[in-house]
């Protein structure tokens, strides 16, 4: 038995959207990620099998090859690529569910056409403060993903039978990119008991793993390699550790999308750091990304040196100006932040 964490009259509030809904938009956040995109497809699997056929997942800029195999991925209108297409359906869409973040700025150049859009909007995610663009808020921050809130959302709706297993497999993918395939936020009981629900859906959670964990390029396994022999920084004073790559040096690596997924968690493998930080050069702007392991919080360091937040042990943020300034930054708030003045503060 899973116990009821979602309160009853959201769910049954959002139950009513969707039975009355004819056209549905699912939206998720910018780079999407494994969470991100297996909750909107299991959602849109779930939402086809209960007969409804006007449904459409959009994600604000393209995802790592390595989730395009997830059923339904080819179906997925990138922002970036069509905008007056999304935002034609986001205008005429009856109910707008918004997946894996709590802040419209989230969603990047979407964020106007959403909050713009006359439908109803409905929240499921799993990040602390969720801002109030929604009608209805499911926020748990408590459970370790999206895609398992989906899996609780479709059941305590009563109707698990509609739950197939395209849906199954796109809800495991989640529960497993979110949990780091399961070594972090990931010991409570009911995740094994809802996963044992989706074998049974006929899943093979092995697969998943090889199709999302064992695909890389030669290019990018030797990107790892110099990385971790070259560019990785340790400041034992603080526990702490720096990942940083140029645009020039993911240039020689044939960087695709996706690469350097997971480098910001190697250095937490070394005995005695316990926070962690990858900057990278994107496009027009320096991405940030924050691990930590025990109390360190990532988000509110996140949230004060890179406009940017998340959990407390996995948060990112962005930075525009130069890598270099954006290593400085990093430093200076190693040598500032106070977690514990920090904590304090976010909570008055
Ligand atoms: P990642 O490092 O994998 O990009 O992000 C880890 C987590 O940090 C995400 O799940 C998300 O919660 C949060 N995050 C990443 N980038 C940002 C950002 O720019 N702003 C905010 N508010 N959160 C972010
Ligand atoms: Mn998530």
């Amino acid at each position: 038995m899973i116990t009821k964490i979602i309160p009853e009259e959201k769910i049954q509030k959002a139950k009513k959207y969707v039975e009355k809904g004819d056209k549905f938009v699912i939206v998720t956040h910018v780079s999407p990620d494994g969470d991100a995109l297996g909750s909107s497809l299991g959602l849109y699997h779930f939402l086809n099998a209960y007969g409804k056929d006007n449904v459409s997942v959009i994600v604000p800029n393209d995802f790592p090859q390595f989730y395009k195999w997830m059923p339904g991925a080819k179906e997925i209108v990138i922002y970036e690529k069509y905008p007056e297409f999304a935002d034609k359906l986001m205008n005429e869409a009856d109910v707008l569910f918004c997946l894996d973040f709590n802040e419209p700025k989230r969603v990047d150049k979407m964020a106007k056409s959403l909050l713009e859009a006359p439908g109803r909007r409905v929240l499921i995610d799993h990040h602390l403060h969720p801002a109030d663009f929604c009608r209805v808020v499911m926020s748990h921050p408590e459970i370790s993903s999206t895609s398992e809130m989906i899996f609780r959302f479709i059941c305590r709706m009563g109707m698990f039978d509609l739950l197939t297993k395209d849906t199954a497999e796109c809800i495991y993918t989640g529960m497993m990119t979110d949990t780091g395939a399961f070594t972090y936020n990931s010991n409570k009981p009911e995740i094994y008991a809802i996963i044992e629900e989706l074998i049974k859906k006929g899943i093979d959670k092995d697969a998943i793993y090889r199709k999302v964990f064992q695909v890389y390029s030669e290019s990018r396994l030797r990107l790892q390699g110099y990385v971790l022999y070259q560019k990785m920084k340790i400041y034992p004073e603080k526990q702490a550790a720096l990942i940083t790559l140029s645009n020039r040096e993911l240039m020689r690596f044939s960087y695709r999308p996706g690469d350097t997924e997971g480098f910001v968690n190697m250095p937490l493998s070394i005995e005695g750091v316990s926070f962690s930080a990858f900057i990278r050069e994107d496009k027009d702007y320096i991405k940030v990304s924050l691990r930590s392991v025990g109390e360190f919080p990532c988000n509110l360091f996140a949230s004060a040196y890179f406009n940017g937040g998340g959990h407390k042990n996995a948060s990112g943020g962005e930075f525009y100006g130069s890598l270099a300034d954006a290593i400085a930054v990093f430093e200076r708030g190693l040598a500032e932040f106070n977690p514990d003045e920090a904590k304090e503060s976010a909570q008055s």
